[in-house]
């Protein structure tokens, strides 16, 4: 027979917690699903020093694993495993975990955040798992006293590099603009860092190496008359060039936006399908932070009681 719960909660970032807390402080007896990455995105970044409550700053995977005790002391059933089908559209709103067993749940919080974008180059997956990478952090190691390379301009590539020269020898950061679009501490830091070599308004269109990479083939100035070709040469090759929301599972079912963000009512977790409810990233292009993540985890949360509440549940 299948399982029935009140609350099933997808995800384990700082919004799945969070709407874990909430339930279960709420006894909605939520059981929540961690996905392959437990602890979602903040336990491949490094230092977290921009979340209320922690003044000296706390590691990603430290905040994660702090959220997860909080859920579980009021009692939420966290589960290894991942949600690999998904039937919205009945009641009860069916869920598959693994291919195998299915679990009915009254209402259902999507906090399935979002995973690192990659270039598109035939050689990101040719060298896969040998040298190209999109963790600085869970990769970094591999790369003390060599020479690497990060893909972007954001905050991201700004923190990778900035980590990254902690171990390397030589770190070049490509951004394909004049300019980079990280916050003003992260770009002084980036600039002001000895070991990192920014290459502006330049794309790296492939990679080289025997037996894992060993270069980059660098365009400046690409598709104008200025352009420059160039190689550099490199042991590793870092993609930091944002994320895209997983929703695979959900097409067909939810409304998505043309990237494939969740649409949810404005200011409100709510999907157009009743008792399901959207936090975090999935749903979020535009603050993307831990703390916003974690305050729509907490509103999907309430409104999933209200949801039981009103309907007798
Ligand atoms: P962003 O979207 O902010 O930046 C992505 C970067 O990658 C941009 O420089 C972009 O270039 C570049 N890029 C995108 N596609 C390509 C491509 N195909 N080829 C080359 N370059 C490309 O993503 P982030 O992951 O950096 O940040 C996401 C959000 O998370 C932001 O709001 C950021 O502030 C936040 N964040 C905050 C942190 C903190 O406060 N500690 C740490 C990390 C992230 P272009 O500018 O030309 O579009």
């Amino acid at each position: 027979m299948n399982e029935k719960v009140r609350c099933l909660i997808i995800g384990s970032g700082p919004a799945g917690y969070t709407a874990a807390i909430y339930a279960s402080r709420a006894n909605l007896s939520p059981v929540l699903y961690e996905g392959i990455q437990p602890g979602g995105q903040l336990t491949t970044t490094t230092e977290v020093e921009n979340f209320p409550g922690y003044p000296e700053g706390i590691t990603g995977t430290e905040l994660m694993e702090d959220l997860k005790k909080q859920a579980t002391r009021f009692g939420a059933d966290i589960r290894f495993g991942t949600v690999t089908a998904v039937d919205l559209n009945c009641y009860p709103k069916k869920i598959v975990i693994d291919g195998e067993k299915t679990i009915e749940s009254d209402t259902v919080i999507i906090a399935t955040g979002a995973s690192a974008k990659y270039l598109g180059l035939p050689d990101e997956a040719k060298y896969a798992g040998m040298g190209v990478s999109a963790c600085a952090t869970c990769d970094g190691f591999f790369y003390r006293k060599k020479r690497v390379a990060v893909v972007g301009g954001g905050d991201t590539a700004c923190e990778e590099a900035i980590y990254l020269a902690g171990l390397a020898e030589k770190v070049y950061l490509i951004v394909r603009k004049p300019f980079l679009r990280a916050s003003k501490v992260m770009q002084d830091r980036t600039m002001q860092n000895p070991k990192i070599e920014i290459l502006f308004e330049c794309n790296a269109v492939g990679l080289f190496g025997e037996n894992g990479v060993e270069g980059a083939h660098i365009v400046r100035h690409m598709g104008t008359d200025k352009e420059e070709k160039f190689d550099i040469n490199i042991d590793g090759f870092f993609l930091a060039i944002g994320h895209s929301p997983n929703t695979k599972i959900f097409e067909g079912q939810l409304n998505l936006d043309s990237v494939g963000y969740i649409i949810t009512e404005p200011g409100t977790p709510k999907t157009w399908i009743e008792g399901v409810f959207a936090a975090g990233d999935v749903a979020d292009p535009h603050y993307r932070q831990a703390i916003t993540a974690a305050g729509s985890g907490c509103q999907a949360a309430i409104e999933a009681e209200r949801y039981l509440s009103e309907r007798g549940l």
